[in-house]
């Protein structure tokens, strides 16, 4: 039987959830026997396949462009649209700056604060922040499975790929969800 094809990648956050995805420690071999893990933190590859895989998992909110694209690229290239995270379920962290404005936000940390920047400029890469607003996976795409957290349990991560690997789509009940 053909193992279902696995990918992830991230967008605006800390990549704590591919951190906490790595801390399966051991049970990552039982995956790995269920499901072809393509780019995801344990193998090289660092692009999702572009001949599409079963499910996708994205972590992070959509700050710029730049993400928006991988949202688009991960959707339509998965059967199974996993957002991993509250970043990616609902804006979480990279959100808080929609409360004062992408300028105010800039203006605090490069120019206001002392530790991040001492050019004194706000830097005009592109990459940085192009949307006025964070938002949420699911407001720029469909979304089949949402996991969150900040981040999301290994546990929790272990369930929700050893289910949809055998082909389940995961129950989150209360006692697997943990806010830290
Ligand atoms: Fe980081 Fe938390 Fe966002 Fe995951 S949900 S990327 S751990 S800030």
């Amino acid at each position: 039987m053909t193992k279902p094809k696995i990918s992830s990648d991230w967008m605006a956050g800390c990549a704590g959830c591919h951190m906490s995805l790595l801390d399966i420690d051991e049970r990552i071999v039982q995956v790995a026997e269920l499901a072809d893990l393509r780019a995801t933190p344990i193998t090289d590859l660092k692009e999702p396949d572009a001949s599409g895989v079963d499910v996708g998992i994205l972590e992070g909110g959509i700050n710029n462009t730049a993400n928006e694209e991988v949202a688009h690229r991960m959707r339509k290239r998965s059967k199974i649209l996993v957002a991993l995270g509250d970043c990616a379920v609902f804006g979480g962290v990279p959100a808080l700056r929609n409360f004062c404005g992408i300028q105010e936000a800039l203006q605090r940390a490069y120019i206001d604060a002392e530790s991040v920047d001492e050019s004194g400029k706000i830097p005009s890469d592109p990459e940085l922040a192009t949307m006025t607003k964070v938002r949420a996976l699911s407001e720029v795409v469909p979304v089949d499975v949402f996991v969150p957290g900040c981040p999301p349990d290994a546990d929790v991560i272990f369930y929700v790929l050893a289910e949809l690997a055998q082909g389940r789509k995961p129950e989150l009940k209360d006692e697997l969800l943990h806010w830290h």
